[in-house]
């Protein structure tokens, strides 16, 4: 089993890099969603552990010890630049070069370059660098910073869902390459397999779960092996879900009936007002006319408050339409 370890930089009160309405913090934990979705997705024989799925802070020391202390393959440190500059770059430990790391490093920057391409983002190049994740971890690492959060192209890019989950899926497989993974040779969604175990869909995007009871967790959909243990109210994501149990980080799972969905509370960018038009037929469609209310001071903009799974088909056609939008949890 390779263990894929992935590190989203700051969290909690340590935003990272911030403009423009854009919190690094929150941007690489998108990015890191997109790599989890993609490999459980698409490939087996993996577990996966990252440094925070939600919003809290680890030390970098706290950061390379779980990685060390786990006995990671491979240690992907996500983050976004500051600096007024432009472009992708990624980074090595600058001393002591192992030849697997330069390996690593050449896969994940080979599938990067073509999302490059695309958006026609500047590649600074693979660079080597003393940043103590890097110069502690015991496996092969590399810390990425995909742009700069206070420049107007690269804020353009990562505001654009698209561009972070393309970022996500060249991640992926990179290291899918370097680690050799096999990939998943049936429908990964939907099915049971052999054992009648109910098989996860995965979600679009994470939902906010918290949990109602003191609470065990299963190392499959049926809930027959225990691998853990959750204290009531306590708050985390979940990626994906099985008929009666929600998927925890890809590798555990937790009933539905300890847990309540937690509602957020999305606020759009300025609308036109044939984006209102369009944003109002959407919810007319999906009954949710109770949930939103258009703000008028200054800008039009919409706020949408929902508690259910509806969110996500909500945050789906905000990505298809590609507007700009805030989410975040209602806390009570
Ligand atoms: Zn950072």
């Amino acid at each position: 089993m390779k263990k894929i370890y992935l590190d989203a930089g700051h969290g909690g009160a340590d935003l990272g890099a911030v403009a423009s309405g854009l919190y690094e913090k929150d941007l690489v934990l998108a990015v890191q969603q997109y790599i989890i979705s993609f490999l459980s997705t698409h490939y087996q024989g993996f577990s996966l552990c990252t440094t925070r799925t939600t919003d809290v802070f680890l030390s970098l020391n706290e950061r390379v010890n779980k990685a060390n202390a786990w006995g990671a393959d491979v240690y992907l440190s996500i983050h976004i630049n500051s600096g007024g500059e432009t472009g992708y770059e990624d980074f090595i430990y600058s001393k002591n070069i192992n030849n697997q790391t330069i390996v690593l490093r050449n896969d994940i920057h080979d599938h990067v370059k073509f999302v490059l391409t695309k958006y026609n983002h500047s590649n600074r190049g693979r660079k080597l660098a003393n940043h103590s994740v890097l110069r502690r971890s015991y496996m092969p690492s590399v810390l990425t910073e995909i742009g700069f959060i206070d420049t107007e192209h690269d804020a353009k890019l990562l505001k654009n869902p698209q561009f972070l989950k393309d970022m996500g899926v060249a991640y992926a497989k990179g290291v899918a390459q370097f680690l050799n993974l096999e990939p998943k040779s049936t429908n990964p969604l939907g099915d049971s397999d052999e054992e009648g175990c109910p098989k996860p869909t995965f979600l679009y995007k994470p939902l906010w779960i918290k949990t109602t009871e003191d609470t065990e967790t299963y190392k499959d959909a049926n809930m027959s092996e225990r691998t853990g243990y959750l204290k009531k109210n306590t708050l985390f994501q979940v990626y994906g879900e099985a008929r009666a149990a929600w998927v925890i980080d890809g590798q555990h799972f937790i009933e539905k009936k300890d847990t309540i969905i937690e509602g957020e509370t999305i606020t759009t960018a300025e609308l036109t007002k044939e984006n209102m038009e369009t944003l109002k037929v959407f919810v007319t469609k999906e009954k949710l006319e109770t949930a939103v209310t258009f703000s008028k001071e200054g800008a039009a903009v919409a706020i949408i408050t929902l508690r259910d799974k509806k969110i996500l088909n909500v945050k789906a056609f905000l990505d298809r339409e590609k507007w700009w939008y805030k989410a975040e949890r209602i806390k009570k």
